[in-house]
């Protein structure tokens, strides 16, 4: 008997360390430096972030997503997962651990794709945490649907030249390299004509239009590039995997991504599930507590229910992709945790924002940032749509047509099949009678 939800004595010891320093240690650095963690570090805050990391790579637990043959322990996704609901209450958790989005994924498409000049050049500063990687594939008028993507990369004696729009491209401004998906052959269908290029952020032709903020952030906040790539030259050894792979790379990076993002959201549901708790337990109102109104205990079992399920297909979702080894099998699960993911912590944190009452809604509360997470979990890595719908095709892929007239579940039929079945022991009993 092989199922079991407990978690190995020793790796218990390094979460309930990482739960700690990310409270005590980490958490501060929100407070006091909000906005600032894909920024270079800067004089101030090297002398404060590189021990904390320092004190991370201790305990064995920095670049917690990699392999051994890439600096990591080989820890696979179940226990990341593990981590990733501690580390996913903090804005600089993830970097503070190496495991911050979108460099973990980028990391693993060069691991995969990169030649050894490559993985050299982009792969070690990234795995050192030195620099920080951009991955620049959505289009402002095609979004994230390869088939409607104009970009275009054309050969041009020994260099390619990049010409065409990206949008949401994310930390662009404060990166080293882009990851640059190209059409190179229009001719054929897309998921054969496309190419991944590694483009150094500061090759002429790669023009900034502006940055785009998400909502309530300031022009400075502003992390997610539109890019006009115009005329950019990059050598022919820039091209990351072969000619035509685009697509294939693509999706080996939006696999691990989609599941790290719900093992993140974990934590955030998590949390405003503890602080729903601790207001009811607290406040008093129309002559008793919150915690005694049967409207706030149907909330607080929803969501404590919504919480545990979405945990545990996240858990199984990681244990999957351990025993396969392989995203394109377990890509109904994946599919199923990402579609799940804005709906779970959009309502575990409007209930317990709405606990709070007007404290809730305002700026001396966290549960705005909170919230927010919703409608960008529905949007990025692709849209909730894609998501289910990947998921209602790979759950058919189970299932055939009725082979008659009537569903196999059509009641008369059902009789007289039953009868069919057990003819011998009616027969036999009648017999004895
Ligand atoms: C915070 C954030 C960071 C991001 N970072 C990056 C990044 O670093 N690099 C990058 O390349 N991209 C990034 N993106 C872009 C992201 O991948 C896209 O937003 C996403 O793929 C959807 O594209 P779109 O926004 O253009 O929406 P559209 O494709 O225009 O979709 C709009 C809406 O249409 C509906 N829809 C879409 N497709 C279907 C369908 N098949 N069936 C039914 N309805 C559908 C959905 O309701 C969807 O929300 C980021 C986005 C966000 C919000």
């Amino acid at each position: 008997m092989a199922w079991d939800f407990e978690t190995d004595p020793e790796f218990q010891e390094k979460l309930d360390w990482a739960t700690e320093f990310v409270r005590d240690v980490v958490e501060p650095l929100d407070l006091l430096y909000p906005h600032l963690q894909y920024h270079p570090l800067s004089d101030e805050l090297r002398p404060i972030v590189d021990p904390m990391k320092q004190a991370v790579r201790d305990q064995d637990l920095w670049a917690a997503h990699l392999g051994p043959e890439l600096g990591g322990k080989g820890y696979g996704q179940l226990k990341l997962a593990l981590l990733n609901e501690i580390l996913g209450v903090s804005m600089w958790a993830p970097i503070v651990f190496g495991t911050q989005a979108p460099d973990t994924g980028n990391a693993e498409i060069i691991a995969h794709y990169g030649t050894p000049e490559q993985k050299e050049k982009y792969l070690q500063p990234l795995l050192n945490g030195e620099c920080f990687s951009c991955y620049s594939m959505t289009e402002p008028q095609g979004g994230s649907d390869p088939k409607q993507f104009t970009t275009r990369a054309h050969k041009d004696g020994d260099e390619w030249v990049i010409n065409g729009w990206k949008f949401f491209s994310s930390n662009a401004r404060t990166s080293d390299f882009l990851i640059v998906m190209a059409v190179t052959n229009p001719d054929v269908s897309v998921y054969k004509g496309t190419s991944m290029f590694l483009v150094p952020t500061n090759t002429p032709g790669v023009d900034f239009e502006r940055q785009i903020g998400l909502a309530g952030e300031t022009e400075e906040q502003s992390m997610h590039g539109l890019i006009h790539y115009n005329e950019c030259r990059v050598p022919a050894d820039a091209m990351l995997g072969g000619e035509g792979q685009g697509f294939a790379v693509a999706q080996t990076r939006l696999g691990g991504g989609r599941v790290h993002h719900a093992m993140r959201t974990v934590a955030v549901a998590k949390k405003a599930l503890d602080l729903f708790c601790e207001r009811v337990l607290s406040r008093t109102t129309q002559g008793g507590l919150l915690a005694e109104k049967q409207f706030m205990q149907g909330d607080i079992a929803d969501s404590y229910a919504e919480l545990m399920q979405f945990r545990l297909l996240v858990l199984y979702t990681a244990w999957e992709i351990d025993k396969t080894q392989d995203y394109a099998q377990t890509r109904k699960n994946i599919a199923a945790i990402k579609a799940l993911t804005p709906k779970v912590v959009h309502d575990a944190v409007w209930r317990s924002m709405h606990a709070h009452g007007a404290l809730g809604v305002s700026n001396e509360m966290p549960f705005g940032q909170m919230w927010w997470s919703g409608p960008i979990m529905a949007a990025v890595d692709g849209p909730t749509e894609v998501h289910k719908i990947t998921v209602a095709r790979e759950v058919l892929k189970g299932y055939e047509a009725a082979p008659g007239l009537w569903p196999t579940a059509h009641i008369p039929a059902q009789k007289e099949l039953a009868r069919e079945k057990i003819a011998a022991w009616i027969e036999h009993t009648v017999g004895n009678q």
